[in-house]
């Protein structure tokens, strides 16, 4: 059934139907199954899956030219509680476990027609990862994906990274920055009133020192929050150093919430200066705004 990500006995159609109907009292099916299925018309497909005791968790296809980029969910709900965030605004109901997170892949792989299809897998859907550390370092290794094509997004837990790179299984990392210094990122993220952002940038070179892999620095565009030329300039002074790179996101509005991104001419100003002091720096393009595929805006809208 791996192989073939057959989604229940009843989609194994090669196999003879008094088969087909004795082997649920014998084997175990997925203990979950995908529900809302939603297309954008850039190729981004938002499914959630329906877990065993009845909550939801998010997914996403996202087509870039040859890549297929699989997005997964490490928790149900998050209870970082990030203030731009769809995700943490409920808090966080259960972690997942190794399994379901496994089942998220298959569901994954089976609604893009193969396995092979999806060439490429983020740990950037509800939750965060290293709160989940187990379930997910474990789950990350039966995709049978390699390190290579697979990120984790994290919001910075540093001993938690520091594990993470001793792991034997050099995934690429994903810090959420999304400020340059203390004062802002408290404002945005309450969990760094605990590590401050000079440790998270420090977990995030060890991690790089241990194994090869340059970390990538998120950074989401909120406007009159951190969006300004001085916030990029002390953002390109506390990565300066190297090996490693930004990626710019202009904020997806969250109903309820009163952020916004700034212009796109304010967007590409911040990317100028930190191309300016040698980063290399990508705009990421807001994929699958007509489905609301920022992380939890979906689940949000269906229970
Ligand atoms: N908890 C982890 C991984 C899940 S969040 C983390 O925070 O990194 C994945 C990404 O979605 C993060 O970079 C997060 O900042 C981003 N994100 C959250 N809310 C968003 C929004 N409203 N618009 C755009 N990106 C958002
Ligand atoms: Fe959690 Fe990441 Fe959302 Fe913050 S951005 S609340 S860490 S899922």
């Amino acid at each position: 059934m791996v192989d073939r990500l057959a989604e229940g006995f009843e989609g194994m159609t090669d196999l003879p139907l008094p088969l087909r109907r004795a082997l649920p009292a014998r084997l175990r099916p997925l203990s979950s199954r995908t529900e809302v299925v939603r297309r954008s018309p850039d190729g981004t497909a938002k499914f959630l899956v329906r877990l065993e005791d009845d909550l939801l968790v998010e997914c996403v296809l996202i087509p870039e030219g040859a890549r297929l980029t699989l997005c997964l969910s490490s928790q149900v709900g998050c209870p970082v509680g990030c203030a731009f965030c769809a995700s943490g605004l409920e808090g966080v109901a259960r972690n997942l476990a190794a399994h379901e997170i496994l089942e998220e892949f298959l569901h994954g792989a089976r609604l893009a027609g193969g396995r092979d299809r999806v060439t490429h897998v983020v740990m950037m859907g509800m939750g965060e990862p290293l709160l989940n550390y187990d379930a997910v370092t474990a789950a990350i290794r039966a995709f049978g994906v390699s390190a290579r094509r697979i990120t984790l997004s994290t919001v910075g837990l540093p001993d938690r990274i520091r594990r993470l790179a001793g792991e034997g299984f050099p995934v690429n990392l994903a810090v959420s920055l999304h400020a340059p210094d203390d004062e802002t990122r408290d404002r945005l993220i309450p969990l760094n009133r605990k590590f401050g952002i000079g440790e998270v940038v420090a977990a995030a070179r060890a991690y790089f020192e241990e194994t090869g892999r340059d970390v990538t620095f998120e950074y989401l565009l909120i406007e009159g929050v951190n969006a300004g030329p001085a916030h990029a300039g002390r953002l390109a002074r506390l990565l300066s150093g190297g090996h490693r790179n930004v990626n710019l996101i202009p904020l997806n509005p969250v109903e309820g919430l009163p952020f916004r991104p700034p212009p796109a001419r304010d967007v590409e100003a911040f990317a100028a200066i930190l191309r300016r002091e040698g980063i290399p720096t990508h705009v990421r393009r807001p994929r699958g705004r007509e489905i609301d595929a920022a992380c939890g805006q979906l689940r949000r809208r269906h229970r």
